[in-house]
């Protein structure tokens, strides 16, 4: 059984799928671990502390040549797999609802390939996957990146200091959609000495809002209020909901100095919600960073990969938030692939036998054909 894993190609990419320590479990599995050269050197993973762990550094096409599964954070060109062993795993963060090249089109041409993409994104969420899950292990340090983003952006402080020139006073943060990132935005704020608040659909978050030491920011009595979607995910709100939520917003996103938003629906591009005029209701200097902004954005006028001032107020908009962290991101999503594949492992076999609940749900591709039931739309 071999493994490889490649040099990211995607821009902007810094992170690696397996770090030296989760090459060492996988040679302690009895695999063989081959890594092309280079690959970890953006997340500050050396070749030579690969090789010390076990694994084999070598070009491509050596680190391809015969592999039974390739580890990728994100998919690897489907063209430039060759080598591989017949029906390959391919084990990474597909984004199998993105359009294009980096999205459907390269699951299809996983498909016509013969190989078998694994998207781990597609995780269930249940108890027993949670140390599997990349979503909520990246989403955790892009919630405490985007707060650093936004309090470096910031021209003033975010803890009230008394100081002899006189008091400078907290940052008002507020944070939209109280997912794993959200939370860890609250989390990070809150240790900042910013004054917090938040607000979700689930009503569930309101306890845990206020167990971070944050106000919640809730509409009440109107129909729709349980946000609760399949999964633990988001549903879609009613249209009664979301014109109630956008008046709420708009009463409170006046004051604020900061706002995180983090509002995802599986499937579906994120919901607007912060409008052109809001932010021009927002006092110049302040910052919103829309964590959302590659799922079509959670603020009007965030673009993607970049900061842009509107009314004075800076909209941040960063790619790929975990990668700005690229040696944790990838320590972390490396133990979720590790996890992943040494919880299935069958020792007689020598390689990870998936069960039906877990496999079922990730698997995408077989056989030259599409098998997942989200993309079969079953
Ligand atoms: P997510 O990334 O899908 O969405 C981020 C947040 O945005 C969610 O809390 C969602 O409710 C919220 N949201 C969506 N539309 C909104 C709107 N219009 N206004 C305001 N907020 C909106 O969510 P996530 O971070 O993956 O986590 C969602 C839940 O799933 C959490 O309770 C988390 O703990 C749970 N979870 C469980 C597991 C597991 O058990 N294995 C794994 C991951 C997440």
């Amino acid at each position: 059984m071999k493994i490889a894993v490649l040099k990211e190609h995607a821009d902007g990419e810094r992170r690696v799928a397996a770090t030296p320590e989760t090459a060492r479990k996988f040679v302690a599995l009895g695999a063989e671990v081959a890594i092309e050269a280079g690959a970890g050197e953006a997340a500050t993973y050396a070749d030579q502390a690969y090789r010390d762990a076990g694994a084999i550094v070598g070009d491509r096409a050596a680190t391809l040549a015969g592999a039974d599964i390739v580890l990728g954070v994100q998919g690897p060109d489907p063209a430039g797999l060759a080598g591989t062993a017949a029906g390959a795993w391919i084990v990474a963060g597909l984004n199998p609802f993105g359009a294009g090249a980096n999205g459907r089109d390269r699951v299809d041409a996983y498909a016509a390939g013969g190989y078998e993409a694994l998207a781990m994104e597609f995780m269930p969420r249940i108890t027993r996957a949670q140390s599997m899950d990349i979503l909520s292990s990246q989403s955790n340090l892009a919630g405490y990146k985007a707060v650093l983003d936004a309090a470096s952006e910031y021209g003033r402080a975010f803890p009230m200091m008394m100081t002899a020139a006189g008091t400078v006073s907290a940052a008002k943060a507020f944070v939209m959609g109280v997912g794993v990132a959200g939370l860890q935005a609250i989390a990070t704020a809150r240790r900042l000495g910013a004054q917090v608040s938040a607000t979700d659909v689930r009503s569930a978050t309101r306890e845990q809002i206020q167990s971070l030491g944050a106000k919640p920011i809730f509409v009440e009595n109107v129909k729709g209020i349980e946000g609760e979607g399949s999964g633990g995910y988001a549903g879609e709100m009613s249209d009664e909901y979301k014109a109630a939520q956008a008046e709420l917003v708009s009463s409170h996103i006046a004051k604020q100095d900061i706002v995180i938003t983090t509002a995802l629906i599986p499937g579906r591009p994120a919901p607007r919600l912060i409008t052109d005029a809001q932010v021009a209701s927002m006092k110049p200097g302040s910052v919103i960073v829309d964590l959302a902004v590659e799922q079509g954005g959670n603020v009007e006028g965030a673009v993607a990969g970049e900061i842009v001032v509107r009314h004075g107020v800076k909209i941040v908009g960063h790619r790929n938030v975990a990668s700005r962290l690229p040696a944790d991101a990838s320590a972390l999503f490396g133990r979720n692939l590790y996890n992943f594949l040494s919880t299935f492992w069958d020792k007689e076999a020598g390689r990870p036998v998936l069960d039906e609940e877990i496999g079922d749900a990730v698997r995408l591709t077989r056989g030259g054909q599409i098998v997942n039931a989200r993309l079969l739309g079953a």
